[in-house]
Parts: structure tokens; C-alpha cells; sequence
């Protein structure tokens, strides 16, 4: 960013940016623009209108519908993929705002990161993956791109939600064959640092409240423990939910803590001076080495004791032989798939654009497609409205 630009002739985004952001932010006036050329906005930057498109797509919506890791029928207490996002972006701008970064691009990035996500969760994608495993596999976190690329149609003159490249390279860094690459801007590595933060804090918080794991049995865990003595010595004596609950804020704020001050060093050691400087290097913000340790300890004691829970697992097994059966019948007879995905047929094939359709649905409506076209007589006792 270029400091001696006269700041009264920018849009007033565009200056307050230039006040407040770090050299090495992505701002507003230096994005590469559109996939199809649109004015700009004069009171809104194009990280600011990314953001709102994407809140406003019928794919972000549909969210709510979809499991993060427990399922509808375990309760109403824990996260759905909409609040899990919610909170990821919460988290996302708590970081970059200490890092001086463009916290418009941050919660963009964090709003669509899983928007590409199936219905049933992890679960809802293995077995999508399979069903295309010849045709390059599903991932839900390309899928997101042909989402906000090609199947959201809110305008009359091009596909997509036509999002700034920033947003789409960012996304793009997220898939298989980028992850782990350099050349992602500090915004969208803020976003994954987040994301790891949330799930670990809150599939802690769901596992505890649905009963699948004790405190005690937590205890063994480094980094629980060393949030348990925090909480203590902040509080007492706690039990229960409150426990529980203060838990989880600990859980939280040790690791943002360490995200903001372990990156706020590499940014001075490494010299970082521009976005294009943080892009040649390996990622800079994330928690430290220690920290990375306990939370790869809590993460496989998380898959051993909660992601494979026999009651987690049941649930699996239950949405995956829907989702199967109902790819089968889709690619059985297409004039089973709406219009919109059959058009794509030509292009991309039945499979693909029968896991296209499959992959955009909520939990429940899945279920609903399951039986009209799998179980119809099952439908017929059952239908919505009854
Ligand atoms: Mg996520």
C-alpha cells in the first residue's frame, strides 16, 4: 500500500484502511478484481460486498440444515456447519483486528470456508468422495468454488456469486492438492488458524454436554488440564456446566492468545513488510510449536474417543447408506435430478452432477429425497406436513 496516496480522493473504506490496516494486510484498493468485471461500490469495498453476497446465498442458508459432528437427533445444544461458521468468523476477526489485518476479506474468507460442506457432516462427504473416487473425488472444500463459481445464480448476467479473486484464491488454498502450499495471504491463514481453534474448543464443549466424555477423562489431555488449573485459579471450585463452560472459554483464549503473540513475532522476525511478502513464505500465523503438540494430542483423543464414538458412528453408517442409495437412484434414472444440476450432465457428467445436487442439500432434506425416491411407501405415511 502505497501511503502517499492523497487520502481524500479515496472512498472512505478504502481510507480508513490505509489508517488502520498493517502494511502487510490485503487491502481493499489493491484486489485483482472479479472473475466478470463489476463498478465498484462507493460506499462498500469488495471484501465488505463478498461477505454480504455470501450471507446472502441460499448455500450459506442452508447451513443451518447440516451437521458439524452431531447429528439433529442428538439435541438441540450443539453446533450446526452455520454456527460452527459463525464462530470461526468470530474468532477469525478477534485475530485479525489485533494483527492489523483486513478483518472485511477475514470474514469473508471464514463465512464461505465451509459452505462446500455435504449434508451428515465428514460422514456426508467419505461417502460422496466415493462415489466419484474415478472423477478426481468429492472435497468439500473445492466443492465451495463450484458453489460460489457456477451453481449460486443471483444474478441475471453470470453464473456465481462472482466473489473478489482474494476470496476465491483462498478458498482455493484450502483444497487437497494446495493445502499446506505457501502463498496464502495472512487473511485467509488467520481463517485456518481459527477454524482449528473453534472445532477443537467446541467438539469439547458438544462431546462434554451430550455426555460422550467426562471432564475427568479430558483431564488426561495436556491442554485440558492446563485449562482446568487456569479455570481454578480464576474461579475455584466449579462443577458441572459452569466447569464446563469456563473450560471452553479457557480453551479458547489460551489459543487465540498464542495465535496473536506467536504471529505477532514472526511478522517482526521474518520482516514481514507487504501481503506479497507474507505470500512467499511459509505460513506465519498459527499457534506455537508447544501448543501445536497439545492440540494434535487433543485432536487424536478427540477421533478416538468422540468421532468414533459408537453412538457417532451409528450415525454414520445411517446417513451414509441413505446418501448412497440416493446417488444410486439419481444416476439410474437422471430425470430424477432437478433441472439446474441435469444441465450440467454434458459438462461434467451424471455422477458428478448427481453428487453436485447431493452435496448441496441439508440433512433433513436429503432424508426427505431419501424416502420419496428410495422408500416411497415409507413417504407416504411420513410426508411433510403431516
Ligand atoms: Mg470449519
Amino acid at each position: 500500500m502505497d501511503f502517499t496516496t492523497d487520502l481524500a480522493k479515496l472512498p472512505l473504506y478504502a481510507a480508513r484502511e490505509a489508517t488502520d490496516l498493517a502494511p502487510y494486510a490485503m487491502f481493499s484498493i489493491a484486489s485483482a478484481g472479479r472473475e466478470h468485471p463489476e463498478p465498484g461500490h462507493p460506499d462498500r469495498g469488495p471484501f465488505q460486498r463478498d461477505r454480504d453476497r455470501v450471507v446472502h446465498s441460499s448455500a450459506f442458508r442452508r447451513l443451518s440444515g447440516k451437521t458439524q459432528v452431531f447429528t439433529e437427533n442428538m439435541g438441540d445444544y450443539h453446533r450446526t456447519r452455520l454456527t460452527h461458521t459463525m464462530e470461526v468468523g468470530s474468532i477469525a476477526r478477534t485475530i485479525g483486528r489485533a494483527l492489523r489485518l483486513n478483518e472485511d476479506l477475514i470474514e469473508a474468507l471464514a463465512l464461505v470456508h465451509d459452505i462446500g460442506h455435504p449434508p451428515f457432516g465428514h460422514a456426508g462427504e467419505d461417502v460422496l468422495n466415493a462415489c466419484v473416487a474415478d472423477e478426481g473425488g468429492f472435497s468439500h472444500n473445492a466443492f465451495a468454488l463450484t458453489l460460489v463459481r457456477e451453481l449460486e445464480r443471483p444474478y441475471p448476467h453470470f453464473p456465481g456469486l462472482n466473489l473478489s479473486r482474494e476470496v476465491l484464491v483462498g478458498q482455493l488454498g484450502r483444497t487437497p492438492e494446495n493445502r499446506g502450499q505457501t502463498g496464502s495471504l495472512l487473511e485467509a491463514q488467520v481463517v485456518d488458524a481459527a477454524d482449528s481453534i473453534t472445532y477443537d474448543a467446541h467438539d469439547v464443549d458438544d462431546a462434554v454436554k451430550l455426555g460422550l466424555l467426562s471432564l475427568d477423562r479430558l483431564r488426561e489431555i495436556e491442554l485440558i488440564d492446563r485449562c482446568l488449573r487456569r479455570v481454578h485459579q480464576r474461579f475455584g471450585h466449579l462443577e458441572g456446566g459452569m466447569l464446563r463452560r469456563t473450560l471452553v472459554h479457557e480453551l479458547i483464549d489460551i489459543q487465540v492468545s498464542n495465535v496473536i503473540a506467536t504471529s505477532r513475532r514472526r511478522l517482526v522476525d521474518q520482516r514481514i513488510a507487504s501481503a506479497e511478502d507474507a505470500k512467499r513464505l511459509a505460513t506465519c500465523v498459527s499457534v506455537d510449536n508447544h501448543l501445536s503438540l497439545e492440540k494434535q494430542e487433543l485432536e487424536r483423543f478427540l477421533y478416538r474417543h468422540v468421532y468414533r464414538h459408537p453412538q457417532v458412528v451409528a450415525g454414520r453408517e445411517f446417513a451414509q447408506q441413505r446418501l448412497k442409495s440416493l446417488f444410486d437412484s439419481l444416476v439410474a434414472d437422471a430425470t430424477r435430478i432437478p433441472s439446474r444440476y441435469r444441465q450440467r450432465i454434458e459438462r461434467v457428467g451424471v455422477r458428478r452432477a448427481a453428487v453436485d445436487y447431493l452435496a448441496g442439500m441439508t440433512d433433513q432434506y436429503c432424508l426427505h429425497q431419501f424416502q420419496r425416491l428410495c422408500e416411497p411407501s415409507a413417504a407416504e405415511n411420513t410426508a411433510i406436513g403431516d
